[in-house]
């Protein structure tokens, strides 16, 4: 019979990586507590009218990469392409949004039916903040903060851009989206299905095409920048004097719109070269309208969503993980001999009462000390400890030896009931 392999686009994480992950997750939990974000959950399936109305119905992920049906109740549902949408439907069931202040942070797998490749996966997870309540640019310098200084905490800000644009008002963009309508309008000879589809849909998306003939036909187009309404700009400009006395550099990117729908005023983006083609690490930006337009009262918002697995490729090609980190398993105790079970398991629940953080594997399965010993290696730990009984003797041993796996292979012989104590110099003294 032919193996069940898993879902193109949607990959295992073995236990290898996940220490990379782990690593990772950890130092965003710190971050995002150090900034009094607090943790919020939500399902990964919700209703598909929740997606189709936040990020909108003209836009790639609605369109086409969406994994949506209808349940056994007839219900269409789809699993979640992203987080901001069902963070807000959740916070404003809940109340929490109500002429409340919030700061609000997940984590968690996303879905899209794109086409996958080294970086872009059709499952793939995201940490994501939302911040709610709050009006000024002074919090949309703040998400760009927060993420600033994870980049600095996992040793990444040298290899990460920021790029801000200011893309105005939900008006200012269809007042413009009607001019590039009818400016390309002249030029349609020159466009390609794609970018004629979306002329009358969605044109902004048109400025994105890869395709070098739709992008000579948008040589002279009107620009954004000056559609945009003046509250906007003095937003924009406000954040951009925050962002230089803060010493966080940007270059502004007139072409960054994004791919949803929902964002308004100042958008940010983070990008490496370290990636190849998939190089947006982090995006974000303030989403003033979105509460309102899901059913809730007007609620200025302002958030971002970073990729892990991108953040997870840098990290293991730039060697970014302290090496302790990548370590499963601190110390390995064997025992050669029958009847030696309960002491082996014992002395490794006293190692870890005494040592908490330490991993202790206490080896299971008998077997000859070549091959218990071989384990040890394998695992990765840094010290063995070996009991075994004198040749002949039945009597449990009194003595066991610690031995370092490293080069070294050092060797120190303590009675049993004295390793507990002794194991701290030693693993010290293994650099653990
Ligand atoms: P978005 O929700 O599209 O604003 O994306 C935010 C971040 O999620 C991007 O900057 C990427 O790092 C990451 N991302 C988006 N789509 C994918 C995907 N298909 N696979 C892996 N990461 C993704």
């Amino acid at each position: 019979m032919s193996k069940i392999q898993a879902i193109r686009g949607m990959n295992d994480i073995l236990p290898e990586q996940s220490l990379t992950w782990h690593y990772l997750e950890r130092i965003f939990q710190q971050v995002v507590k150090k900034f009094g974000y607090q943790e919020i959950r939500f399902p990964v399936l919700e209703q598909t009218q929740l997606f189709k109305r936040s990020i909108g119905e003209v836009t790639d992920i609605v369109e086409k990469e969406m994994y949506s049906f209808d349940d056994r109740n007839g219900d269409n549902l789809s699993l979640r392409p992203e987080g901001t949408a069902g963070c807000v439907r959740a916070a404003d069931q809940h109340g929490l949004l109500y002429n409340q202040q919030q700061r609000l942070w997940y984590q968690g797998p996303m879905f899209r039916h794109e086409r996958p490749q080294k970086g872009r996966y059709r499952q793939f997870h995201q940490f994501g903040i939302e911040a709610f309540g709050m009006v000024g640019p002074d919090i949309d310098a703040e998400v760009i903060q927060l993420s600033a200084e994870l980049w600095r905490e996992l040793d990444l800000l040298k290899y990460l851009n920021l790029e801000i644009n200011n893309i105005g008002s939900a008006s200012d963009r269809k007042a413009y989206g009607a001019a590039l309508t009818a400016f390309l309008s002249a030029r349609t000879e020159q466009l390609d299905d794609d970018a004629r589809r979306r002329l009358h849909t969605n044109p902004m998306r048109v400025l994105d095409s890869k395709n070098p003939q739709v992008q000579e036909a948008l040589t002279g187009a009107p620009v954004l920048q000056d559609y945009v309404n003046e509250d906007s700009k003095s937003h924009y400009q406000a954040l951009c004097s925050i962002l230089d006395a803060l010493g966080i550099s940007y270059s502004e990117n007139s072409r960054l719109v994004r791919g949803l729908d929902y964002y308004n005023n100042c958008v940010f983006e983070w990008t490496t070269d370290q990636l190849g083609a998939q190089g947006a690490v982090c995006g974000g930006g303030r989403y003033d309208g979105l509460v309102k337009q899901l059913g809730g009262r007007e609620t200025p918002a302002a958030g971002f969503a970073i990729g892990i697995e991108r953040i997870v490729l840098m990290l293991d090609s730039l060697e970014k993980v302290p090496a302790e980190e990548l370590r499963p398993i601190d110390v390995y105790i064997l025992a050669v001999g029958e009847g030696l079970s309960a002491q082996t398991l014992q002395l490794a629940a006293d190692l870890r009462a005494r040592y908490p953080g330490l991993g202790v594997i206490s080896h299971c399965g008998g077997g000859k000390y070549n091959s218990q010993i071989k384990r040890a290696f394998a695992c990765g730990a840094r010290v063995a400890v070996i009991l075994e009984q004198e040749d002949g003797s039945a009597a449990p041993p009194q003595n066991a030896r610690l031995r370092r796996l490293d080069d070294s292979g050092a060797v120190l012989t303590l009675e049993i009931a004295q390793i507990p104590e002794q194991m701290g110099d030693f693993l010290e003294n293994s650099g653990i």
